[in-house]
């Protein structure tokens, strides 16, 4: 059963459950000293509170949003390449930017590394150095991944092939931001598109 009515695009993120929830409601009633007389039709919004009858689940409406079923790969696909910002990513001092998806601006800033705290709380400058690159480095590692669970990329003594061509590719030392370069960062996401899409 999948609602399409009142509760269109609503189900427990936590057990599946369609069928009832709590919602906080609001409404405006009319009150004597012996209690409700009537009120006004309820009214909620995304932000409201609500809660699975199951499970007892609980967080905004929002938050039980289901999105159209886009397949197991597109789910994949989602979680890796949309709902974060779009790599590459690269360091400006202590931040991390990236392309402006929107294209308002020449880059966006998407993180800061820390460098002091005033109880210390902060890792080390050398730590952090490295934290960084390995922040910027992600999104990469992720277009490496799916370019891999899809079988697109081939991985070798030294090399890596895609789509026929063969790359110079360092295994003890990987440079996933080179490779994904080399082969271009649209190119890949447009093979993992198709493949997600098949
Ligand atoms: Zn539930």
């Amino acid at each position: 059963m999948t609602n399409t009515n009142c509760l269109e695009n609503i189900k427990c993120p936590s057990c599946g459950n369609e069928e009832s929830f709590r919602i906080a409601a609001k409404t405006m009633a009319t009150v004597t000293d012996d209690g409700v007389e009537d009120h006004t039709e309820m009214e909620w919004d995304d932000d409201s509170y609500a809660d699975c009858t199951k499970c007892c689940w609980h967080g905004a409406l929002k938050d039980f949003t289901v999105r159209s079923d886009p397949g197991a790969g597109g789910e994949a696909l989602a979680a890796n390449h949309v709902s974060y910002t779009p790599g590459p990513w690269a360091c400006d001092l202590d931040y991390i930017v990236a392309a402006d998806p929107n294209g308002r601006h020449p880059d966006i800033y998407i993180a800061e590394i820390a460098e002091s705290d005033e109880e210390g709380r902060v890792a080390s400058h050398e730590q952090q150095l490295a934290n960084r690159q390995l922040i910027t480095a992600a999104p990469a590692q992720a277009l490496m991944l799916d370019l891999s669970r899809y079988g697109l990329i081939s991985l070798a003594d030294g090399d890596a092939e895609f789509n026929g061509t063969v790359y110079a590719f360092d295994h003890m030392q990987p440079d996933w931001e080179a490779l994904i370069d080399a082969i271009g960062w649209d190119t890949a996401r447009t093979a993992i598109a198709k493949a997600t899409a098949e």
